[in-house]
């Protein structure tokens, strides 16, 4: 299982990224910038349980720790 997280903050596509807390990344936001999204085994989990607690925001992985999730 990973820790996963959401930048509170939107990139410039609108995109809200979601990274692996537990592997560590290099473009992590700020802790004051971080939505907890709780332990999951893969990615897509992260990103479904993220997209589910904020419907109307759109929720995408990381292309360096959630590549697998990442699709724009
Ligand atoms: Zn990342």
């Amino acid at each position: 299982m990973y820790k996963f997280i959401v930048n509170k903050n939107s990139q410039q596509n609108g995109d809200h990224e979601v990274h692996n807390k537990t592997q560590g990344c290099s473009y992590m936001p700020n802790n004051e910038n971080r939505i907890d999204l709780g332990s999951h085994e893969f990615c897509h989990q992260a990103v479904a349980s993220a997209k589910s607690q904020w419907p109307n925001e759109k929720i995408n992985g990381c292309y360096y720790c959630c590549n697998p999730c990442h699709t724009s």
